[in-house]
């Protein structure tokens, strides 16, 4: 029994994923999704999808990005620093 787990980030910190009666969920590549995207879709939520380390994009410490969204913060950025 482990309710709650203890993950690395990539910037050297641990993140604590805590059981919510869901079953863990897989990265797209099938390896298993230890990162969820940070992306905010509005009503205090997130994007939350699964990601392993290998898949998931990092715009900054502590962060996660799917693949799709992590498209759209480059794009943002693109037109930030235009
Ligand atoms: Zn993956
Ligand atoms: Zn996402």
């Amino acid at each position: 029994m482990m309710p709650c787990e203890k993950y690395h980030t990539g910037g050297g910190g641990t993140v604590i994923v805590c059981g919510r009666g869901k079953r863990k969920q897989n990265c797209a590549c099938g390896y298993t999704g230890t990162r969820l995207c940070d992306w905010k879709i509005g009503a205090g939520k997130t994007c939350d999808k699964p990601m392993c380390p290998k898949c998931t994009y990092e715009p900054a410490e502590g962060k996660d990005l799917c693949p799709a969204h992590a498209a759209q913060w480059q794009a943002r950025q693109a037109v930030a620093s235009a």
